[in-house]
């Protein structure tokens, strides 16, 4: 059955050599925990350099963003088999500053979810709604919205190994996290329409992470809901120290 995914998501931050040192240190502070799987995504340019330490470590590896084609003349653009190619087994799509500052579309998180599994790696499909939306009453149609299409093209057969990560605009990097209360009503909503996309014990085999100002102190009460099943961590997963203690939630 499925196992928790905690994910570190270092958006533009560290070098190559700080994330090497990261690397180590989380190492040294979680050891190789079996009952949970451990997700780093560095940026492009510090992949090739941590492959080594984070397989060692027993951690996986991720990209934060793609291309959908596997080449081209697409300039600035990184392709699914180039994140293969230096270790990666998952692949970030349509994270909310992706959407909201580059102008990505669901079209778009469509192509790039069917390109990374193309290439057998998984990814993580990132939605939620901004606090206009919410306020307005929109939370649910948005999360759908951008299920159907971010999942539009996915198989049958991949369909279990699709981990979404819900992250409510309004949550990430403010300090505001979402209760538990509120992510567990969302994270209860998608389980239920990736039920009615495919079937119930397919939707329950989905990890659906939770994002947007996890800490130290809210994590285990987060972790305590029954559809999260994980975390994706920007700002508490630069330190070691902080992004620990998270991985080693109650
Ligand atoms: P923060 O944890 O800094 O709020 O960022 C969340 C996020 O966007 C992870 O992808």
């Amino acid at each position: 059955s499925k196992k928790t995914l905690i994910a570190a998501n270092w958006k533009m931050h560290k070098t190559v050599e700080e994330a090497v040192a990261f690397v180590g240190e989380l190492r040294d502070a979680v050891g190789s925990p079996d009952d949970r799987e451990v997700l780093l995504t560095p940026p492009f340019t510090a992949l090739w350099a941590v492959r080594v330490a984070v397989s060692e470590a027993g951690f996986s590896l991720g990209a934060q963003n793609c291309h959908w084609e596997p080449q081209g003349a697409f300039t600035g653009e990184i392709s699914p088999p180039m994140l293969k190619d230096v270790g990666c087994g998952y692949v970030l799509v349509g994270h909310s500053e992706r959407r909201h500052i580059f102008g990505e579309t669901d079209a778009m998180a469509q192509k790039k979810v069917a390109a990374v599994f193309r290439e057998g790696m998984t990814p993580v499909l990132c939605i939620g709604e901004t606090l206009e939306e919410r306020e307005a009453g929109k939370t649910f149609d948005v999360v759908a919205r951008q299920l159907q299409e971010g999942l539009g093209a996915v198989s049958k057969s991949d369909f279990p190994r699709v981990v979404v990560a819900y992250e409510p605009v309004w949550a990430i990097g403010t300090g505001k996290t979402a209760t538990p209360a509120q992510a567990q009503e969302v994270h209860a909503f998608i389980r239920e329409r990736l039920a009615s996309h495919t079937d119930k014990s397919v939707a329950n085999e989905v990890r659906i992470l939770y994002g947007g100002s996890v800490k130290p102190d809210n994590v285990d009460r987060l972790m305590a809901e029954p559809d999260i099943d994980g975390l994706l961590v920007g700002g508490a997963s630069l330190k070691a120290s902080s992004f620990s203690r998270i991985v080693r939630y109650q």
